[in-house]
């Protein structure tokens, strides 16, 4: 649209899409609004009606098989809010907390620490997938009260997985963010329905997953209306086995190109080794990732999951202070902890 259009010019565009079929996105910049007209088949005569309507300034067909995602629909970062934390405005993100949510206390006792580390966001998994049947899956609901009841106690925002379509309800009703895991990056009926959710969405990366088929999953949640949509590089499968994953940090690059929504690195599922959390997560800043994901434990040896990854909460404090310098350096600090922290005891 021309940055002068009116909203009336803006609604009988999107009148004009629907009548056609056709689904239009809104993305009001600072200058200008750009609809995104998305749908099967665009018709030609549709593309030249549009053209002529006032308001209008160009219609640009997109040549990429991803529409929403991708910077020729918005080129200016995505920026999203949650409890008082901004994922994506410049500023160096950090969510940290145990692979799983093994009970209240390790739970609490973990936010703590997470949150006096200069943390951001709190994980845990309720609903785990595992690859072997028999491995600890998860406490499920219960595992969700703890991670609330440790967002109570600390003021974190808290972020969880979801497996399910049956359990997008009730997990949607105690995370902040919903986490879509590696192994149901193209669990296309799941990806539906949280694009149905009003809560933001941190969708990792395959297994195998290409960049262009992660990029198309994520297309998926913003073409159900939810475009508060967080990308996260968690490793790939190679031929190593050294390393659990293969962390690919050019996909962070590239994908920053590619797309205006923020990238999140793990490098503790991207590795598989607590040493290599600290030394691939200042490379994941240093090459352009709006934060990081990792697992801390109090006693990872312990852990009913991913120990091996798992940070204790000294090397968590010790990771944290190792990224204030890089970001500083680099522009892109360590953000301010939340707007509703709940302050440190004895502050
Ligand atoms: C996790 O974050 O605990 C997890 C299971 O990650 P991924 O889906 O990347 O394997
Ligand atoms: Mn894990």
């Amino acid at each position: 649209m021309r940055p002068d259009a009116t909203t009336d010019e803006i609604q009988s565009v999107l009148d004009r899409l629907h009548a056609a079929n056709l689904e239009g996105h809104l993305s009001s910049g600072e200058e200008r609004t750009v609809i995104g007209a998305v749908g099967r088949v665009v018709d030609p005569e549709i593309r030249t009606a549009i053209g002529t309507m006032t308001g209008v300034d160009s219609v640009v067909p997109i040549s990429r098989p991803y529409k929403l995602t991708g910077r020729e629909f918005k080129p200016r970062d995505t920026v999203i809010e949650v409890g008082g934390v901004r994922i994506g405005d410049g500023n160096f993100v950090v969510m940290a907390g145990p692979c799983s949510i093994e009970n209240e206390e390790h739970m609490v006792e973990t936010a703590r620490a997470v949150r006096d580390a200069g943390g951001h966001i709190l994980r845990g998994g309720a609903f785990k997938p595992r690859t072997s049947p028999y491995a600890f899956r998860g406490l499920g609901e219960e595992g969700l009260r703890h991670l609330a009841t440790a967002r109570d106690e600390t003021g974190l925002p808290v972020i969880t997985e979801v497996m399910a379509v049956a359990d997008v309800d009730i997990v949607a009703r105690y995370a902040d963010i919903l986490q879509i895991g590696a192994r149901n990056m193209q669990n296309y009926n799941l990806l539906d329905e949280v694009g149905l959710v009003r809560r933001p969405v941190m969708l990792k990366r395959g297994l195998s997953g290409t960049i262009e088929e992660w990029l198309l999953a994520a297309e998926y949640i913003m073409a159900k209306g939810n475009h508060e949509v967080i990308l996260c590089e968690r490793g790939i499968r190679t031929f190593e086995t050294t390393t659990r994953n293969t962390l690919d940090l050019a996909a962070i690059a590239l994908v920053k190109g590619l797309s205006h929504l923020p990238i999140i690195s793990d490098p503790s599922h991207g590795t598989g080794l607590w040493k290599l959390v600290e030394p691939m997560a200042r490379a994941s800043l240093a090459v352009g990732a709006d934060g990081l994901m990792v697992e801390v434990h109090p006693n990872p040896d312990q852990a009913l999951s991913d120990g091996a990854q798992s940070l204790t909460f000294a090397n968590f404090h010790g990771l944290m202070e190792a990224l204030r310098p890089v970001g500083e350096t680099l522009g892109r600090p360590v953000a301010p902890p939340p707007a509703e922290l709940t302050p440190v005891a004895g502050d």
